[in-house]
């Protein structure tokens, strides 16, 4: 049911623009009165389309496992959000089966006896979907696999779900286990992003999934322990080139106007003004909900909200916290898409791209798919050709930097230099190894680390060609990439 052509759009915005759903509204447009129009844009396309072809009968497998999936229509309060969005989207799905106004022989013939009947479905529809993404983790759709749903969740998962085939139809799920495991231990996924904060993740899976995370990782977030600090809430270290996390200070006493914290790995004790993080955490997360939603309708708007905020954030928050990891994202994602038409922005890019590789690395469990993909990009943005500006040369190696001997170790800071010539070229092969490392764990060892496994790799042995062919000719400029192929 997923169109190939929207795959390059992001779901939460393609929904609204998918063509199953435009020819849907138009057809409601055409057929009936439009009511409130919102509901129009409000159905997934994976939705199977009723027909003859495409229905499942009663009593077969297929049909048996849907039954068979967990509703959470019992547990429904009238007045929550997830009831008037599940009545909106009811409403709207009986007219789009019905082709026009709702007819209940229609649904009838599709076993919907009633208004409960929907609520039901779309009950299961919304608790057992999984996030469809491409290789490289872009989600373009929703899956179901009523299987895969019985996995219990957790904040800290011993599994992730996966499409490491997704260039090839169906796209095929798979759970793949990203740590040593004993035997009888719970599989656990997250149904949540990650990179959010145990009070953000706990409000969505009470919401959508009507249940308590009491995981490790929540209980350690509601415990408040001295020794312990959740990467996704830690300020950054006095110390600028010190990595630690340092304790986020109580915010919600209007008269702790100052406050000490000490660096958890170095002990430096750092002084902190709790008015101004309250402050920061404030504008970062209205800001990333608003450089969320502007991202393709006004992507320039939303690129100046990001480059405003990381400084800012940058000044407080260790690069892992919530929302500076967030918006360092984005502002990847839309520097990527301009690096195209502008080749200038390219270190910039690159320094982006380490950023959310440091914070990604800081917060995501090793193994975990996020890391590999992290990497890769950073990999391969360090392995492009580098942009000389008019007018200079571009860089050469001497004989002695090609000395495979020679040891390169680049951290990438704030406003940290981007190394060039072959010390950028050794970066780059670093972490393209880094990446393969990760993601043979993360899309499972069997699939040779996915679709940007299998790239990582064949770009590290380009690379390595490369250097081999530069080092014969004794440094110079670097070779033609086609010289290596
Ligand atoms: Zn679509
Ligand atoms: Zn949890
Ligand atoms: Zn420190």
């Amino acid at each position: 049911m997923l169109f190939q052509t929207c795959q390059k759009y992001d779901w939460p915005i393609h929904k609204f623009e998918c063509p199953a759903l435009v020819a849907h509204a138009e057809r409601r447009v055409a057929s009936t009165k439009p009511d409130d129009g919102e509901e129009n844009g409000n159905i997934p396309d994976t939705l199977p389309i009723p027909s003859e072809t495409s229905r499942e009968k009663p009593g077969s497998g297929k049909r048996k496992e849907f039954e068979l999936m967990q509703s959470h229509r019992e547990d429904l309060a009238p007045s929550s959000p997830q009831t008037a969005s599940y009545t909106r989207l009811g409403h709207a799905l009986a007219s789009y089966v019905s082709h026009g106004e709702p007819s209940p022989e229609k649904l009838g013939a599709l076993g919907i006896a009633s208004a409960k009947d929907i609520v039901d479905l779309l009950s299961k529809f919304s608790t057992n979907a999984h996030t469809l993404s491409t290789p490289s983790l872009t989600p373009i759709g929703v899956a179901i696999s009523p299987i895969a749903a019985l996995i219990n969740h957790s904040c800290l998962p011993n599994c992730v779900i996966v499409f490491p085939k997704a260039h090839k139809l169906p796209n095929q799920l798979e759970v793949i286990c990203i740590r040593p495991m004993n035997p009888g231990e719970e599989l656990t996924t997250s149904y949540v992003d990650m990179a959010l904060p145990a009070e953000h993740r706990q409000t969505i899976l009470r919401e959508r999934y009507m249940f308590e995370c009491k995981c490790e990782s929540c209980r350690l977030a509601v415990a408040k322990l001295d020794d312990y600090v959740d990467g996704r809430r830690a300020l950054r270290c006095a110390r600028r080139e010190c990595e630690g996390f340092l304790p986020l200070p109580k915010l919600d006493d209007p008269e702790l106007l100052t406050d000490e914290k000490k660096c958890l790995q170095c002990r430096t004790v750092c002084r902190i003004e709790p008015p101004a993080i309250a402050d920061a955490i404030r504008i970062g997360e209205e800001g990333l909900e608003k450089a969320e939603a502007l991202q393709f309708d006004d992507p320039e708007r939303a690129f100046k909200l990001t480059s405003n905020l990381i400084p800012l954030l940058s000044k407080f928050f260790h690069v892992g916290a919530h929302p500076l990891l967030s918006l360092s994202r984005l502002h990847l994602a839309l520097l990527i898409s301009q690096l195209q038409e502008n080749s200038q922005i390219l270190d910039e890019t690159i320094r982006a791209a380490a950023r959310v590789a440091a914070g990604v690395s800081a917060i995501y469990p090793p193994g975990h798919p996020t890391r590999g993909v992290a990497y890769a990009e950073l990999g391969k943005l360090l392995a492009a050709d580098e942009y000389v500006p008019p007018g200079e040369k571009p860089v050469e190696a001497t004989a002695s930097e090609l000395d495979p001997k020679a040891n390169v170790v680049w951290v990438a800071g704030d406003d940290g230099h981007v190394p060039r010539g072959v010390e950028r070229l050794r970066m780059a092969h670093h972490s393209l190894l880094t990446a393969r490392k990760e993601l043979l764990i993360g899309f499972g060892t069997i699939n040779e680390g996915g679709v940007v496994g299998r790239m990582v790799s064949d770009l590290a042995k380009q690379l390595e060609r490369e250097v081999t062919i530069w080092r014969r000719a004794g440094g110079g400029r670097r070779p033609d990439p086609g010289a290596a192929v």
